[in-house]
C-alpha cells in the first residue's frame, strides 16, 4: 500500500524538539560543564520540582517506569511469592515489574474504561484475605476511582503502588493519582506525557522512611558509600534526564496537558461513526489523555488501515492481555481469576487515535474525517 505523503503521526517528537531544543540545549550544556553526571543535584533539584508539583513530598529518580514499580514494591516490603492483585490490560511492565520484585501476579477482568474493575478486586478480597499488595494503573491518562481505592486500601489494609506511568497530572474528584497507594511510580519514556529523551522514572509518595528505602534500592542497595544493606538495582536517573526534565519539559506539561485534553474534547464530540466505540472514562477522573483509545468491534485492523490510507497513524494498547503472553507461561503461581472477557475485547477491538500535543486544526480534521467516514 501507498503510503500516505503527509502522515499525521501517533507521537512528533520532531515537533517538540522545536519546542524545547533551546531550553533542552542550555540544560545539557549546564551539565556538561558541571563535570557530574550520576545522582547529583539535577536530580536532587528535579526531584524536589516533581514533588512539588504533584503535591507530595517526596520524589526519586530511577532508571525506569518498569524500575520504580519494583522498587515501589520492594520499598514496601514484599517478599518472594507474595500475591499481587494487578490487571491484565497494560503495558508488560506492570506485571514484569511485580514479578521482579518477587510476586506472584494475580489478575482480574478490566472494567468497561479498560482499568481494572475495582468492584471486582473486592470481591477477590474478601475472598482471598492473604492477597496484601495491588498494583492499579491508571490506563490511558485516565485516573481509576480514587475514592473506591481508598476504600480497598483500609477495608484490606492494602499496600499499594500506583502505576501512573500514563497519567501525570490527572485526578479523580481533585485527588492526584499516586497519592492514596503508599506508592506511586512514573515512567518518563519518550512517548509518556512527561517524556525525556532517552529512560527515566520516579517513585513518588509521602512516606520519608519509603523514599529512603527507594533511593537506597536504586543505587546497589547502598545505604551509604560502599556500605549495602539490601541487594538493590543500578537504577539512577542521570542528570543530562533530570536536567531536561526539570528545565525543558515539566514546565511545559500542564499546556501539553490542555492541549492533550482539547483535543480528546473535539475527538469525542465530532466522532460520530456508529461502528466506532468512544472511551469511556472512569467516575470522576480528569484525564490527562495519553491516549485516546477507541474500539471498532466490526474490525479494528481494517479500520487501521483504512486510517493509514487517509494518512492517518494508530496505534493498539494492547493487542495480547499480559496473562496470554509467552513470558508468563514459566513463571509459577500466576492466577487469572476471570475469564478476562472485557480484557480480551479491548486487546482485539482497541485502536489509539494520535493525540500528541503538536497536532494542528488540519491535522485534527483528517484524524475524524478518516474515522467518520471508515465503513467496516
Ligand atoms: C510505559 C509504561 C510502563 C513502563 O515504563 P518504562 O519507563 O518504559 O519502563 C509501565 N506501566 C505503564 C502503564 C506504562 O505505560
Amino acid at each position: 500500500m501507498k503510503t500516505h505523503p503527509d502522515m499525521v503521526p501517533l507521537n512528533d517528537f520532531r515537533a517538540q524538539w522545536h519546542d524545547i531544543g533551546d531550553a533542552a540545549i542550555q540544560a545539557i550544556s549546564r551539565v556538561g560543564a558541571s563535570g557530574w553526571y550520576v545522582l547529583g543535584s539535577e536530580v536532587t533539584d528535579f526531584e524536589q520540582a516533581l514533588a512539588s508539583m504533584w503535591g507530595t513530598a517526596e520524589a526519586v529518580g530511577c532508571g525506569s517506569g518498569l524500575d520504580a514499580i519494583e522498587i515501589g514494591l520492594r520499598a514496601l516490603g514484599i517478599r518472594a511469592g507474595d500475591r499481587v492483585l494487578t490487571t491484565p490490560l497494560s503495558a508488560f511492565a506492570t506485571t514484569l515489574a511485580i514479578v521482579r520484585a518477587g510476586g506472584t501476579p494475580v489478575f482480574v477482568d478490566v472494567d468497561d474504561t479498560g482499568l481494572v474493575d475495582l468492584e471486582r478486586c473486592a470481591m477477590v478480597l474478601r475472598e482471598q484475605p492473604d492477597i496484601r499488595f495491588f498494583v492499579p494503573v491508571h490506563l490511558y491518562g485516565h485516573a481509576i476511582d480514587l475514592q473506591a481505592l481508598q476504600q480497598l486500601r483500609d477495608s484490606f489494609d492494602l499496600k499499594i503502588v500506583e502505576d501512573c506511568a500514563q497519567a501525570i497530572g490527572a485526578t479523580s474528584s481533585s485527588v492526584a493519582v499516586g497519592t492514596v497507594g503508599q506508592v506511586g511510580a512514573v515512567s518518563f519514556y519518550p512517548t509518556k506525557n512527561l517524556g525525556c529523551m532517552g529512560d527515566g522514572g520516579a517513585v513518588l509518595t509521602a512516606d520519608d522512611e519509603l523514599a529512603n528505602a527507594a533511593r537506597c534500592l536504586r543505587d546497589y542497595g547502598q545505604s551509604e558509600k560502599y556500605k549495602h544493606t539490601t541487594l538493590g538495582l543500578n537504577s539512577r536517573l542521570d542528570e543530562v534526564q533530570a536536567a531536561l526534565l526539570r528545565d525543558a519539559l515539566l514546565p511545559r506539561l500542564d499546556s501539553y496537558t490542555a492541549k492533550r485534553r482539547r483535543i480528546a474534547e473535539r475527538y469525542l464530540a465530532d466522532i460520530n461513526s456508529e461502528h466506532l466505540v468512544l472511551p469511556v472514562v472512569p467516575n470522576e477522573s480528569e484525564s490527562v489523555w495519553h491516549l485516546f483509545p477507541l474500539q471498532a468491534p466490526s474490525g479494528r485492523d481494517r479500520l487501521r488501515q483504512h486510517l493509514l490510507a487517509g494518512g492517518v497513524q494508530s496505534g493498539i494498547h494492547y493487542p495480547i492481555t499480559i496473562p496470554d503472553q509467552q513470558a508468563l507461561e514459566d513463571v509459577a503461581g500466576v492466577m487469572v481469576l476471570d475469564a478476562l472477557v472485557r480484557a480480551r475485547a479491548f486487546a482485539s477491538t482497541e485502536l489509539s487515535l494520535p493525540i500528541h500535543p503538536f497536532l494542528n486544526e488540519e491535522q485534527l480534521d483528517r484524524v475524524i474525517e478518516a474515522c467518520n467516514s471508515w465503513r467496516p
